[in-house]
């Protein structure tokens, strides 16, 4: 039996220059984003200049997640108690709860075969709930359409905000994901693209919602200490009507970020040789169906989906361990049961209306589709390694 013996949840390490970065802070004592010095500008400030010049952006926030800072957009956005927010149904738990933080009401939308949000049914459910806002998760990395996205955007006035966790360095058509939206969220957190432990980087062009979020993060009366922000008269509006969430990114991570933003791009093209290599390896085998990409899609695949359409619910079950035994680590979103960071929409049973709703096309997607991580300590050799496997145990168990 063959045997891999790499581990999937391996990053490589931080930039020497980013270890610098943050000896140097440490030796200073000045991790808190608004210990500085008179005039002094701070790592995190610096970072949220580095991240919108990257994005093209007016204005960006560093949060203390993605989680807490897509949260603190929808706040900024508007969302109050008992508002409708439309999302697709395959996502990562962090965001059903930033919608729940918010006392709003979630409305799932379905998936295609492709694991994007199925955009006629985004239509019909905006015409029916008159939902205002639209949280769109590119989950896993996968971009729906985003010329058909914007007509229904447009069509309802929707406001909507990206969760592009796995979408930093991603583009649709040439334009960069997380700037469609009115406001974008990014995850730095170690599995992602940049790596802090934790962290999250919101963008937008509107001033009234990056006051908003600045004072939601936690900035006190001390927001003008950000260099990526709104005139100060903006503030003005807004300061003593937002409470503050404490959400804030420090100088220790930002410092980390720095000389991996600046890396990002060949980053995601190493990412993509592992993907497109791997991708080309499942094809070949009788069992797995890895979906196309729209060559309008310039995705990061740091991540890879596919399904293995003939398996039962048991089948998966065993396929996943029978991997697992050889050493190659597949995730399950379709499992009944939420297990490690995977859970499908109706154990989300803090909204009590999801346990009961049928989403016939999502669960039917989620029930025979496998997730991997493709590390950058991965080499294209490993992902042969790992193929070999996979289709070892698809012919083993009748599955092609
Ligand atoms: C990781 C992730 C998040 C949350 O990011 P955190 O920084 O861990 O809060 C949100 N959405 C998706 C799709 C993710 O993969």
């Amino acid at each position: 039996m063959k045997k891999f013996t790499k581990d999937f949840t391996l990053q490589e390490p931080i930039p020497q220059e980013g270890i610098d970065l943050a000896l140097g802070v440490l030796k200073t004592g000045r991790i808190h984003r608004y210990n500085t010095m008179p005039g002094e500008i701070g790592y995190a400030a610096e970072l949220e200049e580095a991240f919108a010049d990257y994005m093209g952006s007016k204005y960006c926030l560093a949060c203390a997640s993605c989680g807490s800072a897509l949260y603190i957009a929808l706040k900024s956005l508007g969302v109050e108690k008992g508002d409708i927010v439309l999302c697709n149904a395959y996502t990562l738990a962090p965001v059903p709860g930033a919608i729940e933080n918010t006392g709003a009401r979630i409305e799932l939308v379905e998936i295609k075969d492709d694991y994007t949000i199925d955009i006629e049914d985004l239509d019909r459910k905006a015409e029916q709930t008159k939902a205002k806002f639209f949280l769109l998760s590119h989950m896993r990395g996968h971009m729906a359409d985003m010329d058909k996205v914007m007509e229904v955007v447009n069509k309802h006035n929707l406001i909507m905000l990206e969760d592009c966790a796995h979408t930093m360095g991603a583009s649709w058509n040439g334009k960069k994901s997380g700037t469609f939206g009115k406001a974008a969220c990014y995850s730095t957190q170690t599995y992602k693209h940049m790596n802090s432990g934790e962290g999250g980087l919101l963008i937008t062009n509107d001033d009234y919602v990056m006051a908003r979020a600045i004072m939601f993060s936690g900035s006190y009366m001390l927001y003008s200490a950000h260099t990526r922000r709104p005139a100060l008269e903006v503030f003005e509006k807004v300061k003593k009507i937002t409470p503050n969430y404490s959400s804030r990114m420090d100088n220790l991570r930002a410092s980390l970020l720095l000389p991996q933003l600046k890396i990002l791009d060949n980053q995601c093209k190493r990412w993509n040789e592992l993907y497109d290599h791997m991708a080309a390896r499942l094809d070949k085998i009788a069992g797995c169906v890895c979906p196309k990409r729209d060559s309008k899609e310039y995705y990061v695949g740091s991540s890879i989906q596919w399904n293995l359409p003939k398996a039962s619910y048991e089948q998966i079950e065993t396929f996943i361990a029978k991997c697992a035994e050889r050493g190659v680590s597949v995730k399950w979103f379709g499992n009944k049961e939420p297990n490690g960071f995977t859970s499908a929409y109706d154990s989300w049973q803090y909204f009590p209306y999801l346990a009961t709703l049928n989403l016939p096309n999502t669960k039917k997607v989620l029930a025979t589709m496998c997730d991997m991580r493709l590390p950058l300590t991965f080499t294209t050799k490993d992902c042969d390694d790992i193929a070999d496997i996979i289709e070892e145990v698809v012919k083993e168990m009748g599955l092609n």
